[in-house]
């Protein structure tokens, strides 16, 4: 298995979106956002259905009327995963969506304006809602576009400071910052400046980054390079693209960083002409089928000689193209001799074999641990015990 990652995080305070914490030593959150129209609610609710089957952590949807309050409040109830809500100008949707059970609301205090911000923060008080303050360089104030003449880090962090002092005023620390630009360089001056002077949790993104390639390429250069310096508790990639892919991307870039293991991590060559197999068709084909898989696995599938073995020995699972057959190493070790025309199917099996042989001894550690609990309990509880010399 490969190393765990050097990363140190930022120390952020912790807050909970419903269930799922964010920041502290909270694993770092993989969200996206529906793009379906809300008031559709058999859409929505079929777009989250997939987004939590691809693993998202929490979504968000955009609510931007009353109607649509109603309609979240239906898909509230069909969705297991926790949603933010996404609302701007009024703060009647606010209220609303609160009450009918949203995990976060994702508003920017400086335009709902300061009186009704403190009917929203007591509504989100009275129900431990948290509010993601959502800075983006896109729609700052007009007096801030004067006072800097263009969008830039500055007049984000200035935006930030608004309206998280909008927030303390209220007594309220209960929130997470993003301050989303399309500009990498800005993004990221942003970000640093707002990560030394808070210590709420940090949702990081670039906005309208692009489509799938282009996207997930800017994301990656921006976002990476924040979690990198351990800035980041939850990461949205966004992208004109189907938000299942934002999901797949999320938790490839934090799989890259060794920030969060989840499903199988694939290293492959990219090919030349010594491969002793198809390497591109193999991948393709095994990346669709191991899709499903949760559990953290480290597979490698190597077309030659010349890194196979390197690189097979390092992977739980590892395949090296040889002639005449190619070698599937198992934990480091030589397992098996493979032909061409079944290495999809053999690397499948041993796959799904490794996860179940996974999944059965952490279910006897668990099993254990319960057990010693129980006994350390009984121990504890037993008058004799306790009074023997
Ligand atoms: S590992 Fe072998 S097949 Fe793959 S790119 Fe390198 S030399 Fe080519």
């Amino acid at each position: 298995m490969r190393a765990e990652s050097t990363i140190t995080r930022r120390q952020s305070r912790q807050i909970m979106v419903g269930n799922v914490p964010v920041g502290g030593d909270a694993p770092i959150a993989v969200q996206s956002m529906t793009n379906t129209n809300t008031l559709d609610v058999d859409a929505t609710v079929e777009q989250i259905r997939r987004l939590e089957a691809v693993g998202a952590d929490i979504i968000r949807v955009s609510v931007p009327s009353i109607e649509a309050a109603e309609a979240f409040g239906q898909i509230r109830k069909a969705a297991s995963v926790p949603l933010v809500s996404d609302i701007h100008f009024d703060y009647r949707i606010a209220l609303r969506v609160a009450e009918l059970g949203v995990d976060c609301l994702r508003i920017n205090p400086g335009n709902i304006g300061k009186d009704r911000v403190k009917q929203v923060v007591s509504a989100c008080k009275d129900r431990g809602i948290p509010i993601r303050i959502g800075v983006n360089a896109g729609s700052l104030g007009k007096d801030l576009l004067r006072k800097y003449k263009e969008p830039s880090a500055a007049a984000m962090v200035e935006s930030a400071r608004r309206n998280i002092e909008m927030l303390l005023d209220e007594g309220f620390e209960n929130f997470k910052v993003s301050m989303k630009s399309s500009d990498v360089f800005m993004a990221i001056e942003a970000y640093r400046t707002i990560a030394r002077e808070i210590d709420q949790p940090l949702h990081l993104g670039i906005t309208e980054a692009g489509g799938l390639r282009s996207g997930t390429v800017k994301s990656a250069a921006g976002l990476g390079l924040l979690l990198m310096e351990g800035i980041g508790d939850t990461i949205r990639i966004s992208l004109a693209a189907d938000p299942v892919e934002e999901i797949k991307v999320g938790f490839d870039l934090l799989k890259s960083l060794h920030l969060r293991s989840k499903g199988i991590n694939l290293v492959a060559c990219p090919s030349c002409s010594r491969q002793n197999f198809d390497v591109i068709k193999t991948v393709n084909e095994l990346e669709r089928r191991v899709e499903d898989i949760t559990t953290p696995l480290d597979v490698a599938v190597i077309g030659c000689i010349v890194n196979g073995p390197g690189e097979a020995k390092e992977a739980d699972i590892g395949l090296t193209g040889a002639t005449p057959n190619n070698l599937i190493y198992r934990e480091g070790r030589p397992d098996r001799k493979v032909t061409k025309d079944n290495i999809v199917d053999e690397l499948e099996r041993m796959i799904r074999a490794r996860v179940a042989e996974k999944a059965a001894l952490s279910a006897k550690e668990t099993a254990l641990s319960a057990e010693e609990t129980a006994l350390s309990a009984n121990e504890s509880s037993d008058p004799v015990a306790e009074g023997s010399p």
